[in-house]
């Protein structure tokens, strides 16, 4: 399949700008100039690293308003969203500058017959980066940092969509420090991408995407015997209890799932609610739906922005119909908004059942689904009927029993009174078909690593 690098607003359908992409020997040239760096960039002491890091967070800041325009243009992400995320970015650069020296202190074991058992974090080459459109700066950012902090290289390829926003990272990550062969962003098909991986030089792969794309790479990196983090995608649950407070609740839960226009692998999608409060649950969404200001995300007035691209947009319109066509009950939106701009109305959807695709499916867009059920178990139990286990959230005023009820979803992120708080220190990454592996914190500098131990008796 052949990957096209191209800008096209998607609030007006116009295509600003097109990019050529590496043609094989350009693949055979990126992936010398990775491996080559390596040995320097290992080299390095950790301090000087994670100096080129804090440089860079600078940077992020310093440029904010230009990095957010990009991206507001690209993929259509409102500015004041986008300048959180360049942020949350810059965050992520500068936890890793602070934190990864100290990670990478070799630890002393105490286990008995021999003078010393030393374990250290040693970095192990190259690695290949494939990432989405849909958080452009952060999802490289937590994928480059700890990777950069341990002394790996990367091969960094984009979404098609995203060319802009991923030659001003590179851009960026040079300024502040790293050395230009350490960071090499590739304009590459996918199947400059497979060959990539199966090189012996790469070391290893993370990909943020779709399933479909995660398991080509992870088939290719297990044909090959390379490491892979998958991170994909997510359909959460949102647990109301019968004791919260269901007013904030619901503006919560609404700005959440509107939120980057729905598309965000753990943006809450299901609301499992007592059956009791359904009708004014889903009349509480529709209301929110409804008076939020769709239009140009450029412009601070608005509240919801525009799909990433027009198929994108036809993809979640497509869902919403088909699951109307099977029998759920519409109260709101889930049509497309003429003109060239990639727009539609936030759905509000409930009555779905298992046998509708709706009930399975990822909804990568504004589009809600409400549940009803009749006790806890039963939303334990729904919450969990899912191939997906990326996060999921208790609503409740007890604590205690919420906490209890959050230990019991299936997924690698358990929210109380929240829903997808993102921290550089606090993991992220699921279970099930939402992929494996650990991205930030700690545990984002454990993956591509040779924990090596050395003995002394
Ligand atoms: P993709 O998974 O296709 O795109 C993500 C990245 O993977 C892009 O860089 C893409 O490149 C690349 N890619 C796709 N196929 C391959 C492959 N076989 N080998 C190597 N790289 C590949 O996402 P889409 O844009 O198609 O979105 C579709 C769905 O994916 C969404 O509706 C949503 O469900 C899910 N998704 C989940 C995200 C998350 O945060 N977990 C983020 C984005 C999407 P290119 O752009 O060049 O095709």
């Amino acid at each position: 399949r052949m990957s096209t690098y191209a800008t096209t607003n998607p609030a007006t359908g116009e295509t600003l700008q097109t990019f050529e992409s590496l043609d094989d020997a350009g693949v055979e040239d990126a992936l010398a100039r990775a491996t080559a760096a390596f040995e320097g960039w290992r080299a390095a002491t950790p301090a000087e690293r994670a100096q080129a890091l804090a440089r860079t967070a600078d940077l992020y800041e310093e440029r904010a308003e230009e990095l957010a325009a990009t991206i507001t243009t690209e993929m259509g992400k409102r500015k004041k969203e986008a300048l959180g995320e360049v942020q949350l970015a810059a965050d992520i650069y500068r936890w890793y500058s602070e934190h990864g020296p100290a990670l990478l202190e070799p630890e002393s074991l105490d286990v008995p017959g021999a003078q010393e058992s030393l374990v250290e974090t040693e970095p192990i080459g190259p690695l290949v980066g494939v990432m989405p459109w849909n958080y452009p700066y952060y999802q490289v950012a937590r994928f480059v940092a700890p990777n950069l902090m341990v002394g790996n290289t990367i091969l960094l390829k984009h979404a098609g969509i995203c060319a802009a926003s991923a030659l001003l990272m590179e851009e960026l990550l040079h300024k502040g420090g790293v050395p230009v062969d350490a960071y090499i962003n590739v304009f590459a098909s996918t199947d400059q991408i497979a060959t990539m991986i199966a090189d012996p030089r790469v070391q290893g792969v993370s990909l943020t995407g779709s399933e479909a794309a995660g398991a080509s790479v992870a088939e290719t990196a297990g044909k090959n015997l390379k490491k892979a983090v998958l991170e994909l995608g997510g359909s959460d649950a949102f647990l109301v209890l019968g004791d919260a407070d269901v007013d904030s609740v619901l503006d919560i839960a609404a700005t959440a799932r509107l939120s980057n226009t729905g598309q965000a692998c753990n943006s809450p999608k299901r609301f499992i609610v007592p059956r009791d409060v359904h009708d004014r649950f889903v009349a509480g969404l529709t209301e929110r739906f409804e008076g939020s200001a769709l239009g140009d995300p450029a412009d601070e007035n608005v509240d919801v922005g525009p799909l990433s691209s027009v198929s994108a947009r036809d993809g979640v319109v497509e869902q919403v119909r088909k699951a109307v066509e099977q029998g759920a009950s519409l109260h709101t939106g889930g049509d497309a908004v003429d003109g060239d701009g990639a727009f539609m109305r936030p759905a509000v959807l409930s009555g779905i059942t298992p046998e509708m695709d709706a009930y399975s499916e990822e909804i990568f867009g504004p589009v809600a689904m409400v549940y009803p059920v009749d006790s806890v178990d039963e939303a334990v139990a729904l919450a969990n009927d899912t191939s997906f286990g990326l996060s999921g959230s208790v609503w409740s005023t007890d604590l205690d029993r919420a906490k209890e009820i959050a230990d019991r979803l299936e997924v690698g992120m358990a929210y109380v009174n929240e829903h997808g708080t993102t921290l550089p220190g606090l993991p992220f990454g699921g279970v099930k078909r939402s992929g494996f592996g650990r991205e930030l914190g700690k545990w984002g500098m454990g993956e591509f690593v040779n924990t090596r131990l050395r003995r002394t008796s």
